[in-house]
């Protein structure tokens, strides 16, 4: 860290928020020799509405951000999970690849703890007032000024509102809502996981067992869904809980509407920020994490070829593979969540093996959209080929 004239500290790089995104991009750049600052609102440990699904697809990514082992003592792994549809078990499947279960609040608290001790400078706590570039003003009229500056900072980011006017498009963002039942109101904590398609529209609903208690929610895209707080009510009714509506709690969820250009010259956006959320399984923790290194790679190299202006070109060229997956996603999607397909696609899920195991190996991180899309437009009946309107994948 240095003063400029004004004896405001200058950083390398500034990351305002310490999610999975923020703490991968802070934690790679310092231990690359960059000065940084790691900015969050919120003090650690804090909550974060979320399923806390740990994927292996997030595990993997995780050891290769953090370069760690991930530590599972607050996890809990299960291999049993039902797929279901309106009400009735589509398939019961009792050993697929690891999920791992994790509550968000111990999670994020580690992943920041990663980021300062890899060398990060701990700005949490502390409330931006302005942005200005890649300076940033705190309420308490400090400013810390960066060469680039990483926007990690949510669903609702102030970075992307300065950039662009606004976080994201209110006509294609979704929406999840979620409660934490105990052991004693009705979901045995040795459940599988359960996933419920068609539980919202474009979306799903699912329940999580983990150690003290199930995370039970629905999320789906918001303007197909505008009565989400009536369909959870019914979703957890089918399942024998009776929770008052003032208890859900909700959080916007950037399914799938991905910023094309996610920033501008030395200014990024990462993870929710820059609308990186799976279209289909509304995994974003490892899209974050992911994003958050790439963010940071292309920041230390344009710093090192003294260029920072050129940090979003050399972003956009590492995301090019996350874009096309999520792009293929959102056609598949298609298939999987428009009310008039969904029959079709739950009847080939029943019947179909192999577009099971292809899900899972996908939450696991051993399959890509690319090759699950081939198998899929190979295996569903030709009406839906012929829905997609010659839609090529
Ligand atoms: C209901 C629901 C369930 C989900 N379930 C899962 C799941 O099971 N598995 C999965 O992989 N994904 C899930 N997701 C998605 C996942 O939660 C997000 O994709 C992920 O948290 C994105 O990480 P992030 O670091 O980009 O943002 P966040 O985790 O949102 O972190 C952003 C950080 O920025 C900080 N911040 C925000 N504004 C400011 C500001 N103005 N100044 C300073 N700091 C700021 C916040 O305090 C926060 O620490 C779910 C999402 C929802 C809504």
């Amino acid at each position: 860290m240095r003063m400029d004239q004004t004896n405001s500290p200058e950083f390398d790089i500034i990351v305002i928020g310490a999610g999975p995104a923020g703490s991968a991009a802070a934690s790679r750049a310092a231990r690359h020799g960059a000065t940084v600052a790691l900015v969050d609102k919120a003090s650690f440990p804090r909550t974060k509405l979320c399923g806390g699904l740990f994927t292996e697809r997030s595990h993997q990514t995780y050891c290769k951000v953090f370069d760690r082992q991930f530590d599972f003592s607050h996890a809990v792994t299960r291999r049993e999970i039902e797929f279901w549809h309106d009400n009735k078990c589509l398939s019961s499947l009792p050993d697929v690849p690891p999920m791992h279960l994790t509550m968000r609040i111990d999670l994020d608290k580690r992943l920041f703890t990663h980021a300062i001790e890899d060398g990060a400078h701990d700005f949490s706590g502390k409330s931006i007032a302005s942005l200005d570039g890649t300076d940033v003003t705190f309420r308490d009229g400090c400013t810390i000024r960066g060469r680039v500056l990483i926007g990690a900072d949510g669903v609702n980011s102030i970075t992307a509102r300065a950039l662009f006017g606004a976080p994201f498009d209110k006509s294609t963002i979704g929406f999840g809502l979620e409660v934490e039942v105990a052991p004693d109101e009705q979901i045995p904590t040795e459940q599988p996981l359960r996933v419920d398609f068609g539980a919202a529209n474009w979306g799903y609903g699912w329940s999580f067992p983990k150690q003290g208690s199930t995370t039970v929610g629905v999320g789906g895209l918001l303007n197909s869904n505008p009565d989400m707080k009536g369909q959870f009510s019914t979703y957890l009714k089918a399942q024998g809980l009776d929770h008052d509506p003032r208890r859900f709690k909700g959080h916007y969820l950037p399914f799938g509407d991905f910023r094309v250009v996610p920033g501008r010259g030395a200014v990024l956006l990462a993870g929710d920020a820059a609308g990186l959320v799976d279209p289909i399984t509304g995994e974003g923790i490892a899209l974050a994490m992911e994003s958050g290194h790439l963010a940071a790679r292309a920041a230390l190299d344009a710093i090192n070829a003294s260029a920072p202006e050129t940090a979003l070109d050399r972003y956009q060229v590492a995301l090019k593979d996350m874009h096309r997956s999520l792009r293929i996603a959102r056609g598949i999607r298609r298939i999987v969540f428009a009310p008039g397909w969904q029959q079709t696609f739950v009847g080939a899920f029943r019947r179909s093996g192999t577009l099971r195991t292809q899900y899972l190996q996908l939450l696991a991180g051993q399959v890509e959209y690319p090759e699950l899309a081939r198998n899929m437009l190979r295996r569903l009946p030709r009406l839906v080929v012929n829905r997609l309107g010659g839609h090529r994948f």
